[in-house]
């Protein structure tokens, strides 16, 4: 491992500034993946900032009915908070799916956000990989690929979000609350992260040196009948083979609301807009759920090994609606 400085700050604005100032530098949060990551020889920062002195780890509740998640809130605080369990279920059940007890207890916000994919490609320093080296090609786009993804990739990475957070925050008309080294703004998390394209090594949109401060859940009465449905491949934590994150609100039999987000598919939490048009308006009906799918999933450009995710999708979109459409 690279020998490297450490900096504990205690306000925003001192972190964003070291970060700043030195272009091989990364922030710090609960270090599930970035440590990793340093062991690896993947990342190799020469300066760490530790963010977990900053004040920013608050739940609050906002005037218009939505909450504000401090960047710094564990994902343990955060699935357990009574308002995410009664207001945002979706987002509870995302975050108990995730990961084991030790790793929620250290996890942030932010950093879950920002973890980095975990194509083994991309771990491994003595294969080709773009987003790690760019210019270096894609080992994974005619190698082992099987977890990798069915849409929105291009032919420099097929690399998928890990995060299962962040599918149900792309669900929840999430918006990230941001400082630059320009001052702070507010931006949506569907803007956040990034398409491969011709640039995967540019993983978000976020400003050199920016710092996630926090995410504001708009109020959502769709979101009180919602839900996190996740495939993987052994029963204990494991990342997703595929996941939805639903939510429905019914007027009768008829859509009245809905909001779906799929998870392992695409180098960034894939928000199903065409599959939401389908569903709105018309008697709910698993038919209708997998029809709806479908719609979304025409994009689909499957690699060698993954074609398989194209009907796990369609069909955890249909348990996950139907599921809700059954609930009083
Ligand atoms: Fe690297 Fe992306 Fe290819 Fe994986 S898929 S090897 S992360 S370029």
């Amino acid at each position: 491992m690279r020998p490297f400085r450490y900096h504990r700050p205690t306000e925003v604005a001192e972190a964003v500034a070291l970060l700043d100032a030195e272009p091989d530098a990364a922030y710090l949060a609960g270090g599930t993946n970035l440590v990793d990551l340093m062991k690896l020889g993947v990342q190799r920062p020469s300066l760490l900032v530790d963010v977990t002195r900053l004040p920013l780890d608050t739940v609050q509740t906002l005037p218009d009915g939505g909450i504000r998640i401090g960047a710094n809130v564990r994902n343990s605080d955060l699935a357990a908070h009574p308002v995410v369990r009664r207001d945002y279920p979706v987002l509870a059940r995302a975050l108990l799916a995730a990961a084991s007890g030790q790793l929620r207890n250290m996890a942030t916000t932010g950093g879950n956000l920002l973890q980095r994919t975990r194509c083994a490609y991309f771990q491994d320093t003595s294969k080709a990989c773009n987003k790690r080296e760019p210019g270096t090609g894609c080992a994974a786009r005619h190698g082992q690929n099987r977890d990798l993804a069915v849409l929105g990739w291009s032919e420099h990475c097929v690399a998928t979000h890990p995060s299962d957070m962040a599918v149900a925050l792309v669900a929840l008309d999430a918006e990230v609350e941001l400082h630059a080294p320009d001052g702070p703004r507010q931006i949506p998390l569907t803007e956040l992260h990034r398409e491969p394209g011709d640039r995967p090594e540019q993983e978000t949109t976020l400003p050199r040196g920016a710092l996630i401060t926090a995410v504001r859940l708009p109020p959502s009465p769709v979101a009180r009948r919602s839900s996190y449905h996740k495939a993987r491949d052994r029963a204990s934590f494991a990342f997703a083979a595929g996941s939805v994150a639903a939510a429905l609100d019914l007027a009768g039999d008829v859509v009245r609301d809905v909001r779906l987000a799929y998870g392992a598919v695409a180098h960034r939490p894939w928000r199903a807009h065409r599959a939401e048009q389908t569903l709105r308006g018309r008697p709910f009906t698993p038919e209708l759920a997998a029809h709806a799918a479908d719609t979304e999933l025409a994009a689909a450009r499957p690699l060698e090994h993954n074609a398989f995710k194209v009907p796990l999708i369609r069909n955890l979109t249909v348990r996950a609606l139907t599921e809700l459409a059954g609930r009083p």
